[in-house]
């Protein structure tokens, strides 16, 4: 049985495959260990900055959804704001 993400690379190179789709970029920068990714900060910035959960950091935020979710960040419009 042929994993879905393993079809049709013939003569693709890694960049090619990783970035092929948003969920598969998505899924690569989820399963890397980044304690505070760019998602991160523009996830605060979207939601918890004005959110009226106590403890907002942790369990108790609104937008479980959203969080440490790359996916989410990737369909963002980006911002100019990277130095
Ligand atoms: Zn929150």
């Amino acid at each position: 049985m042929v994993h879905p993400d393993e079809r049709n690379t013939d003569g693709m190179t890694n960049f090619e495959k990783i970035t092929r789709s948003p969920e598969t970029l998505a899924e690569l920068l989820g399963s890397m260990e980044v304690l505070d990714g760019p998602w991160d900060h523009d996830f605060a910035r979207a939601f918890c900055d004005n959110c009226e959960a106590d403890n907002c950091d942790a369990e108790n935020c609104e937008h479980m959804a959203e969080q440490d979710n790359p996916l989410w960040w990737l369909m963002q419009e980006a911002k100019e704001e990277q130095a």
